[in-house]
């Protein structure tokens, strides 16, 4: 077993030693992890847990091609990307490849946050410009200059300021947003928001460096935009002279089932200027990527500021196969796109009140059934399935399968669930 300690006392060495405020998952009754593989986590006793929460690991834990890749590589060489390399070279034309033609110069940094960091930077050189316009409930990583323009973070502070240079634009969720199913135009509705605050920040002699947003919003509550949003946003933030940043931390790489980037969903006619990718890349070890066209990195060049980085040259390999998607379509709600889906509970399908506590309970009950699922969102009542990439059809459904018969008998119980859908099922189909 590679358990060292007994529970109890990982548990006190935690409490002594590790940052409080990184708070560990489930925690009225913590697991403890000491092995994964594929899609399945394993305790200290053996026990083997279905992951719906490792994005990351996004071929599989301790895929074997990713193993052998990494053992090898360190074997050989581990260093600076300043000296040439093939890898490094190969690495960023195979990414290209999936790319369209103008995204074609990679930056490798070794986290989510250093990348959207980097946009920023390579926005705020290429521009002129200082402004950054955010989603609402968004978030974009931990480092200060991402906790800026992260109002799921900065929200969560009681005194907390907003950056004048920071603006935040509505979400565009159509099930809970200002404008929702029922609009006739809720694209242009909340791109119309963007042009606003573009105009806003103009009355107020500020000019816009960047619009960010994930090509559909995980922590902000699997939020799925609406067809043809991103162009309606991208021209008005190119009319005012900034760039459109993508990121896809998390919904990258095939995820989405139909489409190897998130942000092609919106169709063809759209590229942003910036993507910004996480760990998934290597499937979970510290490695990321920004990729932005030749005139941004000419300019970001020309700043003067010579950039360089140590991000390890691993031959970290990635599956380049999207998932065809049929394999979850039996999990797809209006909230999912591929292998990320979201469902929101809410008490109250007209008044939308959310089921925060709800969702916490179907989240411990599917733990003790060994599933290990997370709620996100704005008010943490969406369920969030993110699985590694190998999640199989008979996974997805044993998953429904349990919370089917969760809520079943969470409906049966007095006070509880009172207004939830009228079948089970339709969590899948509809939102409830
Ligand atoms: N952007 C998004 C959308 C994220 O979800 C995250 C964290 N998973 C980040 C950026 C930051 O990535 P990292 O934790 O690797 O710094």
């Amino acid at each position: 077993t590679a358990e060292m300690f007994p529970k109890e006392k990982t548990i006190d060495l935690r409490k002594k030693h590790i940052g409080p405020s990184c708070k560990v998952f489930f925690s009225h009754d913590p697991i403890k992890i000491v092995r994964a593989k594929g899609q399945y986590m394993y305790d200290e006793n053996g026990v083997r847990y279905l992951d719906c929460i490792n994005n990351v690991a996004h071929v599989g834990h301790s895929h074997p091609m990713v193993v052998k890749a990494g053992a090898e590589q360190m074997e050989l060489l581990n260093t600076n990307s300043r000296f040439l390399h093939d890898n490094l070279v190969q690495y960023a034309q195979r990414l290209q490849a999936t790319l369209p033609e103008k995204l074609s110069v990679c930056y490798f940094v070794n986290s989510g946050s250093e990348a959207n960091d980097l946009a920023l930077r390579l926005a705020w050189e290429y521009t002129g410009h200082k402004d950054v316009i955010t989603l609402d409930n968004a978030y974009h990583g931990h480092v200060s200059s991402l906790i800026n323009i992260s109002p799921y973070k900065f929200h969560q502070l009681a005194n907390a300021e907003q950056s004048k240079s920071v603006h935040v634009a509505l979400s565009p969720d159509l099930y809970r947003g200002n404008y929702r199913q029922d609009h006739p135009d809720p694209a242009t509705a909340y791109a119309d928001d963007v042009n606003n605050l573009i105009q806003k920040a103009h009355e107020k002699g500020h000019k816009v460096a960047a619009f960010i947003a994930e090509s559909l919003q995980s922590c902000g509550g699997q939020v799925i935009p609406p067809a043809g949003y991103f162009q309606k946003v991208a021209q008005h933030v190119h009319q005012a002279g900034g760039l459109f940043i993508a990121d896809e931390v998390q919904v990258g790489f095939g995820r989405v089932g139909t489409h190897f980037w998130a942000f092609q969903l919106q169709g063809e006619d759209f590229v942003p200027d910036i993507v910004t990718m996480g760990k998934p890349i290597g499937n979970g070890h510290p490695m990321s990527c920004v990729v932005t066209t030749r005139e941004v990195a000419e300019a970001f060049k020309n700043s003067g500021m010579e950039y360089f980085n140590t991000v390890r040259g691993l031959a970290t390999k990635w599956l380049h196969k999207p998932s065809n998607g049929s394999d979850c379509d039996d999990v797809m709600s209006d909230r999912g796109r591929g292998l990320f889906v979201g469902a929101e509970l809410v008490r109250d399908r007209v008044k939308l009140t959310p089921a925060t506590a709800e969702a916490q309970d179907i989240i411990y009950k599917l733990k003790e059934q060994h599933i290990l699922l997370s709620a996100d969102g704005p008010h943490r009542n969406v369920l969030k399935f993110k699985p590694p990439m190998c999640f199989s059809e008979e996974d997805a459904d044993m998953v429904v399968e349990k919370i089917d018969q969760i809520l079943t008998g969470t409906r049966n119980a007095p006070l509880s669930f009172l207004a939830l859908a009228p079948s089970p099922q339709s969590l899948w189909h509809s939102q409830i």
